[in-house]
C-alpha cells in the first residue's frame, strides 16, 4: 500500500495504542496497521478499523476486555527533571532536532 501522505511503500505492522474513552484509558492490541517507513504515517487495516469502530460505538463493553494492566502515570505539570537545551516552560517546544545535529553551548 502506498502512503497517503508521501507515496512511499508502507509495511504491515502490529498496531497497539492507548485511547482515552468514555470508560477512561484503554489499551488496544492485536490490530494491524500500514506504517510508512519514510514519514511515519499509520493507517489501520480495514479489519482493525472495523473492530475499533465496533468497540467505540458500543462504549468498550466489559465482555470484550481480554486482560487488564497497571501502568505508571507521569505528570507533565510536575515532572522535576529537565534536559539540556530546555527552554522557558511556557514557550512552545522547539522542533525536534535531527540526530546529526550537535547542540552548541
Ligand atoms: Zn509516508
Amino acid at each position: 500500500m502506498a502512503c497517503r501522505a508521501c507515496g512511499a511503500t508502507c509495511t504491515l505492522e502490529q498496531a497497539q495504542f492507548a485511547l482515552w474513552t468514555v470508560r477512561g484509558l484503554v489499551a488496544l492490541e492485536g490490530g494491524q496497521a500500514w506504517v510508512c517507513p519514510a514519514c511515519g504515517e499509520s493507517t489501520n487495516t480495514e479489519a482493525t478499523a472495523r473492530r475499533l469502530e465496533y468497540l467505540t460505538m458500543t462504549d468498550f463493553p466489559n465482555h470484550e476486555v481480554v486482560r487488564r494492566m497497571e501502568v505508571p502515570v507521569y505528570s507533565l505539570a510536575a515532572a522535576s527533571g529537565s534536559v539540556a537545551g530546555a527552554t522557558n516552560a511556557d514557550e512552545p517546544a522547539p522542533v525536534a532536532r535531527g540526530s546529526n545535529d550537535t547542540p552548541k553551548e
